[in-house]
């Protein structure tokens, strides 16, 4: 009998329930004693995409190892049920290279947002997602007691040190030359390690159907745009890669009618501003604004700046109110 436990026949994830010589187990034993090295009991999970489940019937240690199966359970099996299985290459032409010589760069003025969130609007309708769901959120911010509080867009940092991409088993969460953070839902198991490694909360994941889920089957899928969305797989902002192949700005930084968002190139040093079309030196916004990034200390460099919401537009109880969203 043969049991799948993963969704994908690619994926190497499987029980074979079959007979083995007491030779074949001890010969099966080694070898993945040899293979397995130092990898531990804790780590059992992270290393369900990259093991098969073998010698169901042979004869068992009785060592126990936790596995998470694809629909999202943790299963128990024994350790000589388990041996290596060799990686699936991501497959080619899925846009995992970059645009060439391109290191893209955002930064994002708070001092101009006013809550108008049409940056959200205007990412959800592209991405097809969901109202509740964002790859851009605008979180109501207050440092401390005695400062005024404010409007902080917050999109996926698409860091050069991204610990989202370091704990995918799949490899189905990757960076690319140009900077960006990608996610091939076709890949993706959902086991959301991910969203637990991101410390800037930029990730969500499709516990329902995708919104408009039937306009959008047969689609092919864009892993660009990451649509058609997919359940049970992750999501997040994508810095509207398909735009940039085009020359054009990501959706949310055209959408907003405030001069929020510069978005440009890092090697040129040149940002444009998505309201006002003005092209700017990167090094001399930030230098001459107090330019800063979201938890620097953490080592996962984010490729989006913040500039800071001093000699703010609006009058933040005003601004609370305007956004329809
Ligand atoms: S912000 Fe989070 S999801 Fe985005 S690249 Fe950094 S760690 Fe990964
Ligand atoms: S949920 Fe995240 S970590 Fe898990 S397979 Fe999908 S992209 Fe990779």
């Amino acid at each position: 009998m043969y049991i799948s436990l993963h969704k994908w026949t690619n994926i190497p994830f499987n029980i074979f329930n079959m007979s083995r010589s007491k030779k074949q187990n001890s010969d099966n034993r080694r070898s993945f004693l040899r293979k397995i090295g130092g990898i531990t009991l804790g780590s059992a999970a992270a290393m369900a995409g990259g093991v098969s489940l073998a010698n169901a019937a042979g004869i068992k240690s009785g060592d126990k190892v936790k596995l998470l199966s694809s629909d999202g359970s943790l299963i128990e099996v024994d350790r000589d049920d388990i041996s290596m299985a060799s990686p699936v290459p991501a497959p080619e032409n899925r846009n995992r290279e970059g645009i060439p010589g391109k290191k893209f760069v955002m930064v994002i003025d708070l001092a101009k947002c006013r809550n108008a969130k049409k940056c959200m609007k205007a990412c959800q309708q592209e991405h097809q997602l969901h109202p509740s769901q964002h790859h851009i959120n605008v979180l109501e911010m207050q440092d401390t007691e005695k400062t005024k509080p404010y409007f902080m867009p917050k999109p996926c940092q698409h860091c050069d040190n991204p610990p989202c991409t370091f704990v995918c088993p799949v490899d189905a969460t990757f960076k690319r030359s140009d900077g960006i953070v990608l996610i091939d839902n076709e890949r993706c198991i959902g086991c959301r390690f991910c969203i637990a490694a991101c410390p800037y909360s930029a990730r969500s994941f499709n516990w329902k159907e995708p919104k408009d889920a039937k306009k959008y089957a047969g689609q092919e899928y864009d892993i660009e745009k990451n649509v058609p969305q997919k359940k049970g797989t992750v999501t997040k902002c994508v810095f509207s890669a398909d735009r940039l192949r085009e020359n054009k700005l990501p959706y949310c930084v055209s959408a907003c009618p405030n001069g929020v968002y510069y978005f440009g190139d890092y090697n040129e040093d040149a940002v444009t501003n998505g309201t006002t079309k003005e092209t700017v030196r990167l090094s001399e916004l930030l230098a001459e604004n107090g330019g800063y990034q979201l938890m620097p200390e953490l080592g996962t460099k984010p490729s989006v700046f913040y500039l800071p919401p001093k000699n703010r537009l609006f009058k933040f109880d005003e601004a609370k109110n305007e956004s329809n969203i």
